[in-house]
Parts: C-alpha cells; sequence; structure tokens
C-alpha cells in the first residue's frame, strides 16, 4: 500500500482559529493512524493578506496543540514558477488556452447572458482561436489569461468524497476557468493542486468550503496526468445561531491562542476539537492520544455542520461549556505531576512562583494542587482562586467577608481561642484539626457549619472551596494561626 501523505495548508492572514485546527487535528490524526506523513504547507501567495505574524502565530499554536507535521513548512509563494510552469505545460497539451478577451468584453458577455437568463460562463471565444490569431494577438502585446479546457459534451466529474459519498458536477456546469492571471501570477485553484501534485499528498482532507475547487481541481490533476488524490471534506464548524465562526463576529474566541491563555491543557483541547464534527458509535468523550489515533476514521466525521457553542457574553461559560468540562476532566484526573508544569507557569506568569515549589516545598505543593484543583476547571484558577495557598497577598471576597465572618460576631472571640488550638498541635493533619474544630463547636455551642465556613473565608477569603480540613493542611499550620489572629481585625 502507498504511504498516505496528508497536509496541512493555511493561509496565514491571522491567527490559527478553531475551524483550521480541528482540519490540522483530522489530517494529523488520520496521518497517524495510517503510519503516514502530515505535510505543512504555508499558503502565502496572497502577500497583501499573509504577514510573518500570522505564520509565527499559526506555528505556535500547532506546537503548543503538539500536532506534529513530518515535513515542512513549506511555503506556496516559493512555487510560483512551477505553477505557471505547470499552466504552460497545459497549454502545450492543448489542456488549456490563453484567452485575450478584455474585462470589458467579458463585462459585456455577462450582462448580455444575465439579461437572456443564459448561463453565465465564459462562451470559449478564445477556445476556438487559430494558432495565427493567437500569434497575431502575442505580437501585438495583448494581455491574456490562461483559461483551462473543461470538457465539453455530455460527461461529468465524479469522485468518492470520503465523508459526502459520491459527488458529481456535469462539465456543462464548469465553464473554462482561469488559471493564471493577465498579469502572470496564477490562480489558487491552480497553485493548491499543483503544490499537491508536488508534495504527493494521497487525502486531502479539508473544510467544505473547499469543495467547490475540488471538480476543477480533478480536471487539473487529470491534464497534467497526476494520481487523483482522495479528497474527505468536513463540515463546518458554526456557531449556535449556525453563523459561521469567524473573528469579525466572534474576536478572539475563536483563536486557538486564547484558549492557552485562559487555562486549557493543550491535549484537553484536541479532544474537544476532535469531537467537533467526529464521533465514534458509543459516542465517548473522553480519548488519550493513543485512544484517539486508535479510534479514528475518517468514517466517523459527521455531514452534519458542527457546533461550536461560543457564549461570548455568558460570564460563568465564557466558551463551549463542553470544552469546560472536558478541561475540567482531565485537570482533575491527571497524574498531578502531568499538570504540574502548567500550573507553574501560571503562577510564572502571575509571578507567584516560589523556586521552592519545586524544591524544598516541592512535595506540600503538589498536594496542594491536588487538593485544590477539585474545584477547577482551567489552569488559570490556579492564580486567582489559589491565590490563597501561593500567595500572602490575597484578597478576600466581600460576599465571604459579609455572610461568613461579620455576620457572627461571636467569631470574633472564637478565632484568636481556634488559633490558640491549631497552634498547640504537635502534628497538624486533617483529622487532628477537625477534632479542634468540632470539639471547639461543641464546647462553645456554635453550629460546626458556622465555625467551619467563617474559618475557611477567613484563611483563603474565599466562601467556597475544597474540604475545609484538607485546605487547612494546605494552608499550613503556621499561615492558618496567623491568618485567624488577623481575622479579628476585619471586625
Ligand atoms: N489555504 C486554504 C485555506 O486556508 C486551504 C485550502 C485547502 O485545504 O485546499 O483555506
Amino acid at each position: 500500500m502507498e504511504e498516505v501523505r496528508t497536509r496541512f495548508p493555511p493561509s496565514p492572514s491571522g491567527y490559527l482559529h478553531i475551524g483550521g485546527a480541528r482540519t490540522a487535528i483530522f489530517n494529523w490524526l488520520f496521518a497517524q493512524k495510517t503510519g503516514g506523513k502530515l505535510i505543512l504547507r504555508i499558503e502565502d501567495t496572497d502577500a497583501e493578506r499573509s504577514s510573518e505574524e500570522s505564520i509565527r502565530g499559526i506555528i505556535e499554536s500547532l506546537k503548543w496543540l503538539s500536532i506534529t507535521w513530518d515535513e515542512g513548512p513549506y511555503f506556496q509563494s516559493q512555487f510560483i514558477n512551477e505553477h505557471v510552469a505547470a499552466a504552460q505545460k497545459l497549454i502545450q497539451l492543448g489542456h488549456a488556452y490563453k484567452c485575450f478577451c478584455t474585462k470589458e468584453e467579458l463585462d459585456k458577455k455577462r450582462e448580455e447572458a444575465r439579461k437572456k437568463k443564459s448561463a453565465l460562463q465564459y462562451d470559449g471565444t478564445c477556445r476556438r482561436l487559430t494558432s495565427e490569431e493567437i500569434s497575431k494577438k502575442e505580437a501585438a502585446g495583448m494581455p491574456y489569461t490562461v483559461r483551462l479546457k473543461v470538457p465539453r459534451g455530455k460527461g461529468s466529474v465524479l469522485f468518492e468524497d470520503m465523508v459526502y459519498g459520491f459527488i458529481e458536477k456535469k462539465y456543462e456546469d464548469i465553464e473554462d476557468f482561469v488559471i493564471v492571471r493577465s498579469n502572470g501570477r496564477p490562480l489558487y485553484v491552480l497553485s493548491n493542486a499543483v503544490d499537491d501534485i508536488r508534495d504527493r499528498i494521497t487525502h486531502v482532507i479539508r473544510g467544505q468550503d473547499g469543495l467547490a475547487n475540488t471538480p476543477k481541481q480533478i480536471l487539473i490533476y487529470r491534464a497534467l496526468g497526476a494520481p487523483i488524490p482522495r479528497f474527505a471534506h468536513m463540515s463546518l464548524t458554526l456557531d449556535p445561531k449556525k453563523a459561521k465562526i469567524s473573528k469579525r463576529t466572534h474576536g478572539e474566541l475563536v483563536a486557538v491562542h486564547f484558549y492557552k491563555e485562559h487555562g486549557f491543557l493543550p491535549w484537553a483541547f484536541v479532544n474537544y476539537l476532535a469531537l467537533l464534527g467526529w464521533s465514534t458509535s458509543d459516542s465517548r468523550e473522553i480519548f488519550s492520544k493513543e485512544d484517539l489515533i486508535e479510534a479514528f476514521s475518517l468514517e466517523g466525521i459527521s455531514r452534519a455542520n458542527a457546533i461550536f457553542d461560543v457564549r461570548k457574553d455568558d460570564p460563568k461559560f465564557f466558551t463551549d461549556p463542553k470544552a469546560i468540562s472536558i478541561n475540567t476532566h482531565y485537570l482533575r484526573n491527571l497524574p498531578v505531576e502531568e499538570i504540574e508544569p502548567y500550573v507553574r507557569a501560571e503562577l510564572e506568569k502571575a509571578g507567584m512562583w516560589d523556586p521552592d515549589f519545586e524544591g524544598m516545598k516541592r512535595d506540600w505543593f503538589l498536594h496542594t494542587v491536588d487538593v485544590i484543583r477539585s474545584r477547577y476547571h482551567v489552569t488559570t484558577d490556579f492564580v486567582t482562586l489559589g491565590r490563597p495557598y501561593f500567595s500572602e497577598d490575597y484578597p478576600v471576597e466581600p460576599k465571604a467577608l459579609e455572610k461568613n465572618i461579620l455576620k457572627h460576631e461571636g467569631l470574633k472571640a472564637w478565632f484568636p481561642i481556634l488559633a490558640d488550638r491549631l497552634e498547640a498541635l504537635k502534628t497538624f493533619t486533617a483529622e487532628e484539626a477537625e477534632h479542634v474544630i468540632r470539639e471547639m463547636a461543641e464546647e462553645f455551642e456554635i453550629k460546626a457549619g458556622i465555625l467551619i465556613n467563617g474559618i475557611r473565608a477567613a484563611v483563603t477569603g474565599l466562601a467556597k472551596g475544597p474540604g475545609l480540613f484538607d485546605v487547612l493542611i494546605a494552608v499550613g499550620q503556621r499561615r492558618v494561626v496567623e491568618r485567624l489572629r488577623k481575622a479579628v481585625t476585619f471586625f
């Protein structure tokens, strides 16, 4: 069997977005699954829209997702001469021709066709030129475009898409399309096909919006005598209102880097993206890398459009709740050592990293991460909600202060007593701390809940969190005692 070769060819006119990442992931998965290769090609021929910054951003996002490629990046702009040479070869082979019709002539013809309600296709005037006529026009220096000679008469381009099944396009519905502009620049439809031929691509896995080009590209392959790759077109990614997701309407929320910056674990995000329009028959949702490669098949890609449930204005879920729930799953269940580097990166970014966390305090650090992550969804939570554990400078939530401390006057007297008793403990364990607290509640006839919520607010500034006795161990005896004593000043 021939080696599978897939490609990811982004146009570098912006950041890598959700849809692009999903295409990259499907190509990568298919290559991994079949022991094939993934080629990265930057389609930068549109110089005005392409930028270095965008190329860097796309590559950075792919790396963050751990999408690896085997060849490239190649740059389409370096192969323009090759694209033009292919067009010349097509002319020589009689599969393409020079068209000297001017824009004005074409506009006029189109206008007439519109009036007559006939097809708005090029009428093939220059297809019928004799070689003398062509030489004369060339000698007169008339500019020309190059058009592909589409077969005429009955017949069609027929191919089997690996997602959508058989697709047929009648020759009569394809005009002799332009492959080189009058300024000598090749059209994208040509460049893309010529690059795929050179890169020996066997499977073109791309968005459904590429489908319009496919019959034309098959004609180009055929005319150049090149083997035709298999095609798999993927449904589009839409927002909940069924609009195409785009930078314009959704801003950064559709950019991969946004998720990196907002505390997503890269694999969790790949796992989420893989489920956009792809599923297994058992509707599983969590896949390790090996499992995903094993389970992946192009046949599992849905024909229905995928919905990316962006929630621009929802303060609770800033993005698709499913993306959050998958991230939460990984954040809470991976071996804690595996999320350690991500937590560290967040703390470093926030200036909260202490080198001791990887030195003498490492055991404490890992244990604390393990305790507090049980309530977290994204790694940035370690900086916001995790502040009282990793820093002395943390805010006290007004709600926690009001409800859990100030509302219960008695705490003012109880906190210092409790501080003394906890300080006296020789071994500071969750059991010992719990014992002290419960005993005190009984002795002073305080509802345990009031004491527990009060201590939590005093020690972490928060109204919610993991089990209090675990929290106390994570904060540590010395700091618990200090913070309880300090809490008296809140009254
Ligand atoms: N450069 C094209 C894009 O970014 C890729 C089209 C294709 O995969 O053939 O949309």
